[in-house]
């Protein structure tokens, strides 16, 4: 992440919501979380397992939050318990971000017809897909008119991209639903939207195989010749969650240095993105 501080405001001021999805400080989720905080945001964390609550409680008390809740998205108790938490402590809610996904590992390598399991098919859209259906009725139940969410997704939904696999799938339906609940909820004013982020380094990106691979394509290929700054990131959902993005809700909003505008990379890029 780039060593700058996230541009501070009030565009957040008095709004209250949660981040699900922080891992550590490299997740996307936390430059969300940092970039929402320095324009007066109010937060409340999810966290899985006692391991990770050690590395996202010294993160949540650095920008002022002292709520964080445990939550498996696949466990129905602990989804309860996060929004009747959130419920007890601030009553209503502004804001919702979902930045959760999990595929099997050997599910993300090789032939996605050959290695996509039943059950693995049937968890990577649960965790990936469904929770974000799951987290945004909640979430709209403890809305006021005028409330935001924002998921985030990937190209791998919309071109195969290798190894990606069954993620892309799950990816596919995330889009899909993030237009499903914007038409449900657009006539309450809650908007959904989903940014597509380039390949970022955090640990779901290192669970892909030919990681290295894709980080130097993007670089290459890319528009802006770059891979994708976590900050570009956050400042697209802090455009998207804040007042500013009023009007507009079911998009699919690509932060990834112009990569899916282009069609065929350069000659050059292609020297480039082959280490030559
Ligand atoms: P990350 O730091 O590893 O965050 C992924 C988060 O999902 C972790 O906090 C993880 O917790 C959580 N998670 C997985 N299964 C869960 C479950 N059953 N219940 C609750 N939480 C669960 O990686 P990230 O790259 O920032 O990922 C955030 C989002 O951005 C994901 O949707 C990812 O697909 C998307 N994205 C990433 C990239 C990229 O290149 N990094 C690009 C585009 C989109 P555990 O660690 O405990 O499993």
């Amino acid at each position: 992440m780039a060593d700058q501080d996230f541009p501070t405001g009030t565009l957040m001021a008095g709004k209250r919501g949660l981040i699900m999805g922080v891992a550590n400080k490299n997740s996307i989720a936390w430059a969300i979380a940092r970039q929402l905080a320095a324009q007066g945001a109010e937060l409340a964390f999810t966290f899985q397992g006692e391991a990770l609550a050690r590395r996202v409680r010294p993160l949540a008390e650095s920008i002022g939050s002292d709520i964080l809740v445990e939550c498996d998205v696949t466990n129905d108790d602990t989804m309860d318990n996060t929004f009747a938490t959130l419920k007890d402590k601030w009553g209503k809610i502004d804001f919702l971000v979902h930045a959760i996904a999990f595929a099997g590992k050997d599910q993300l390598a090789g032939s996605f017809i050959d290695n996509t399991t039943r059950e693995g098919f049937k968890s990577a859209l649960d965790i990936s897909a469904y929770s974000f259906v799951d987290a945004g009725r909640r979430a709209a139940a403890m809305m006021n008119d005028g409330g935001a969410m924002v998921t985030l997704t990937y190209l791998g939904s919309e071109r195969v991209i290798p190894n990606y696999n069954v993620m892309g799938v799950a990816k596919a339906a995330l889009e899909a639903s993030t237009r499903y609940m914007a038409a449900d909820l657009g006539p309450r004013g809650i908007r959904v939207n989903a940014i597509s982020a380039g390949p970022i380094k955090t640990l779901a990106a290192a669970g892909i195989g030919s990681g290295r691979h894709m980080f130097r394509f993007n670089k290459a290929a890319a528009a802006m010749r770059d891979n994708t700054d976590p900050m570009g990131v956050a400042g697209a959902a802090l455009y998207l969650l804040s007042d500013l993005g009023l009007s507009c809700t079911g998009e699919t909003h690509h932060v990834d240095g112009g990569f899916h505008a282009i069609g065929m990379p350069a000659e050059d890029a292609m020297t480039e993105a082959s280490g030559g």
